[in-house]
């Protein structure tokens, strides 16, 4: 008897935890691994930046907490995936998935991100989203406070010229256009705001294994995690 389908994808509750910096290609790498896998993908920034969104169409001050955890409370944000496991995001039944994307939006998201209240209820949807496992959840604090058991655990970085160059594409491919230099500063500006904030700061989880991309391929890096769901398939029926 074996815990693995005929690919050698494990059939036990396996969650994959993705975390890293903005532009470190986690979108990419953790969609197309869920898919290789079979597993749910969740993309956690989209939930953040889908509340920002739904803020600054309401006028909601970003600096207050209160008002900002009742609005997240109140917004129904799901995430929806086609085939290909590209997720369509809707608050309250709309579809947003390219208005999160735009600059004003990711210019604002690192100040709802740095608020407690905000990220209590954010993290226990996300607990909910992840407990029957076969998940591939990306974020800034999944291997940290979201998921601190998951199973296999990856932190993704490239340089950073890297990750501006591969942001301003994605962007291009969803018809956003901006400027190298303004994406490098928007970068490091998020990266020093999520770093640095007191609650869940982006770091590797001591138990992750860091991957930089900045000489991978995609293929790459989603055959690096696919390899080690697996081997955590095979050494749990052991
Ligand atoms: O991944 P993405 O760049 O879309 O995330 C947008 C922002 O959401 C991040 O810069 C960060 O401020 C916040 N975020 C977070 N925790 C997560 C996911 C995203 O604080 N788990």
């Amino acid at each position: 008897m074996s815990n693995c389908n005929n690919g050698n994808i494990p059939k036990t509750k396996i969650s994959v935890a993705i975390d890293g910096p903005s532009g470190a290609g986690k979108s990419t790498v953790a969609r197309l691994a869920a898919k290789k896998l079979g597993f749910l993908y969740v993309d956690t920034g989209a939930m953040y930046r889908a509340l920002t969104l739904e803020a600054l169409k309401n006028g909601v001050d970003l600096y207050d907490e209160q008002r900002m955890t009742k609005l997240a409370q109140k917004s129904k944000i799901t995430l929806d995936p086609d085939e290909n496991n590209f997720l369509r995001v809707f608050v309250n039944g709309e579809d947003v998935t390219d208005k999160i994307r735009q600059p004003e939006v990711s210019r604002s998201v690192s100040y709802t991100a740095r608020l407690p209240k905000v990220r209590e209820y954010m993290v226990s949807q996300q607990r909910l989203m992840a407990k029957h496992g076969r998940i591939v959840m990306e974020g800034r604090d999944i291997g940290t406070v979201v998921l601190p058991n998951a199973e296999v655990k990856v932190f993704l970085t490239a340089s950073q010229p890297t990750r501006a160059r591969r942001r301003q594409r994605q962007l291009a491919n969803e018809n956003v256009y901006v400027n190298l230099e303004q994406l490098n500063q928007e970068i490091a500006t998020r990266d020093y705001l999520d770093s640095s904030r007191i609650t869940a700061p982006l770091v590797p989880a001591q138990d992750a294994k860091v991957i930089d991309s900045s000489s991978l391929s995609v293929e790459q890096v989603v055959e690096l995690i696919v390899k080690k769901v697996k081997l955590y398939g095979k050494q749990s029926f052991r």
